[in-house]
Order: structure tokens, then sequence, then C-alpha cells
């Protein structure tokens, strides 16, 4: 049996979802947006119940949560909602992180084809942006900032929290993507000053193919993001098309499970950390972890095993666990991975580092085997 370690990549449903999701499919049917009986009333109350499991993981007001399909598309509106509102206020500079997901990077990529000004803060040998380097390029024309919350592939939190308590003095958007931190840094998020948030439902154990874009209100008013697709007036305009009322359901309920969840999912992540390091410990292999400790989720390990070739390990041990190198979006060729060469890693240690990864659905005694068995035959390799 090949043990499932790639929960950045995307988390195995939780079956309380998945029993939601099936009532809702086969219970509340219809448009939500449906005005004319009462299948649309039951399919709206189902969304907005859902909505309101949302903010309560977050903290925030239900109106300010808009749902999308995904971290990717709550990215783009996020960024290029604002392309109008820059365009017309004369803020043509945005501020980013190299280290960003590509619905981000490539992004503020686009904008920068069109006439945008777009700055890239790399982080140390940490895996970490500092917040003053951030700070200091603020300028008065500066649109937005985005950073992530923590990085999808090393794990690494950012100082997100520092950058939000700076530029909530300034006249300059705030944009996470907390996509990896979503369901889990949960107390960490309530206290990030931000206007807009990002993340998906699958990273936390919802479905697949929805997400949400928060937009935090100022004195009652939404940022100036415009929507970037046309067609209804759906989600206030923001996000056309057909709310998918089942997948945002299982958004809804994977979010409420989170909020009651998230301590012992800490405490079991911790665990399992310990677990998997004493395996690397004992195995002795030489190999390095990538990023600093201190400020890893305790979910994530991307670590570098001496003289072994990561993609080489990966396929010689499929049978024994699903780990990956670098982020999935961006696995279909070998590029080495564009956090670790940011971070200034080597080339050697960027060839053979791993990304391992885990969650609410992992368990312990099946990650510490599946590890076992990659570290021998890593051993192998290294001989
Ligand atoms: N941002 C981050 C930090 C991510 O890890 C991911 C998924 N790997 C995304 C955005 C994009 O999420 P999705 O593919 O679900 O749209």
């Amino acid at each position: 049996m090949s043990t499932y370690l790639d929960y950045n990549a995307s988390a195995p449903i939780d079956l309380r979802v998945l029993d939601c999701m099936v009532d809702v499919y086969k219970n509340s049917i219809g448009n939500a947006d449906s005005r004319t009986h009462g299948f649309g009333e039951k399919a709206r109350s189902v969304v907005e119940d859902a909505r309101k499991q949302v903010a309560t993981l977050l903290g925030i007001s239900s109106d300010e949560v808009f749902f999308t399909s995904g971290a990717t598309e709550s990215n783009n509106i996020a960024i290029r909602g604002l392309v109008d509102y820059g365009k017309k206020n004369g803020k043509m500079h945005i501020i980013t992180t190299a280290i960003e997901h590509k619905a981000v990077l490539e992004t503020v990529k686009h904008l920068s084809e069109n006439g945008f000004e777009v700055e890239f803060i790399k982080p140390g040998i940490n895996g970490r942006v500092n917040a003053p380097d951030v700070l200091d390029k603020v300028r008065e024309d500066t649109l937005l900032v985005s950073v992530m919350h923590v990085n999808n592939e090393t794990g690494i939190i950012q100082p997100v929290k520092e950058i939000g308590d700076a530029l909530a003095q300034r006249n300059v958007l705030f944009h996470v993507d907390a996509t990896q931190s979503c369901g889990k840094l949960v107390d960490e998020i309530r206290g990030i000053k931000y206007n807009m948030l990002s993340f998906s439902a699958h990273k936390l154990m919802g479905p697949q193919g929805i997400g949400v874009l928060v937009l935090k209100k100022n004195r009652y008013k939404l940022p100036p993001v415009k929507n970037i697709m046309y067609g209804g007036q759906q989600e206030h305009g923001i996000r056309p098309g057909t709310i998918p009322v089942a997948l945002v359901a299982g958004c809804g309920m994977a979010c409420e499970i989170a909020s009651t969840e998230y301590k012992e999912n800490a405490q079991k992540a911790i665990d399992i950390k310990k677990a998997v390091l004493k395996e690397f410990d004992d195995s002795g292999i030489e190999y390095s972890i990538n990023g600093d400790p201190k400020f890893c989720v305790d979910t994530t390990i991307n670590v570098s095993l001496k003289g072994v070739s990561s993609e080489a390990l990966m396929i010689s041990t499929k049978q024994f666990c699903g780990v990956s190198n670098g982020s999935a979006c961006t696995s279909k060729s070998y590029t080495p991975s564009y956090v670790l060469v940011a971070m200034g890693l080597d080339n050697d240690t960027i060839e053979s580092s791993l990304r391992i990864s885990w969650g609410a659905g992992t368990n312990k005694d099946e990650a510490v085997e599946g590890i076992r068995e990659l570290l021998a035959v890593a051993k192998q390799f290294s001989l």
C-alpha cells in the first residue's frame, strides 16, 4: 500500500464532506439564483449556510465571502480585478514575492506586460521574505502588495501579520494567498489585516474545483475589485456563473470541520512531523531541511537527501508513498524549483529535494512506514 504524503498538492476529501455533498446533490437541486420556485430557495439557503461556515472559520462576516472555482481564480480576480482602479488612480506599482504560486506570479507577469510595474521580493535562505524588504518598496503609486501566508513547497510561514499591520496605515491594498494555511493556521489568519484573501477548499479536505475570495470591507465598502469574467450577477457580479451548490456546501462543511478540529489536527501534525524526522535521523542518510524549521508549518517538510536524485527516488518508491518535489502545477517537465532557486540553494540540494506533506487524514504509522521504505531505497541510491 502506498501512503499519500502530498497534501499540499491536494488533500483527500473528508468523508463527512462527501456525505454532505451527496445529500445536496440528491435533495437540494436547482439553481441558487432561481427566484420562481422553492427549489431555488432551498439551494440558496444551502449556499448561504456555507458562506456562514466559511465566515466563521475566517472570523469575518459572510457578505465578505465570494465563491470561485479555486485559489487560482481567486488570485486572478484579486489581482486583475484591480486593473481599472489602478489605471484610474495612477496606481500602477505592484509588490509581490519571488516565491508566490504561479497563480499569482503569472497573473502579475501579465499585468507587467500591460503597463504595470511589478517588483518581486526574494526570500532569504530561510525561505522567508523579510517584512521590511517588502514595506521599504511601498510608494505613493503602489496599488497592491500580494504575499502568500504559507509557501506550498517549503511550508515556510511568511510575515503577513507584520506586513498587514504596516499596510493598514497606508493607502495600499493587501492580498494574501492563504491556500496552504486555511483551516490550519486558523487563529493566525483571523489576526491578519488584509483586504483580499484566497484559498481552495481541496487543501483542507473539501472538494476540488471550489474556492473562496474574501473581500474585506473597510467602512462598509468592498475593495475596488471588479469582475474579470462577464455573465450573470452571481456573487454580486464578482464571479458570474451558476453557483455549484454541492461544491459550495462541501467547502462550507470542510470549513466547519476545520473550525472545530484545527487544534487537535495541529497536535497530530506535530506528532507526525516528529515521527517522520526521527525516520530521517535513524536512516543514517545525510539530509538537510530546506527553509528554517522555526518558521515551518507542522504539515510539511522540504528535505534534500545528499547525493540522491529526487526524481529517480520518487519514481522508484511510488509503491511506498506519494511525495513530490516542486509544485504539482509545474511538474509535467523537470525544471528546478523556482522557490528553492530564489532561496539561493545550490543545484545539488535542489535536485535532491523532496516535499513531504500531510494533514488531518494522515495516519501516523502509515506515514512512518512509507517514509521508512522510501529511505531504504534512498540509502541504496546514495551508496
Ligand atoms: N496558491 C497556493 C499557495 C497553492 O498551493 C495552490 C495550489 N497548489 C494554488 C494557489 C492554486 O490552487 P488551485 O489549483 O486549487 O486553484
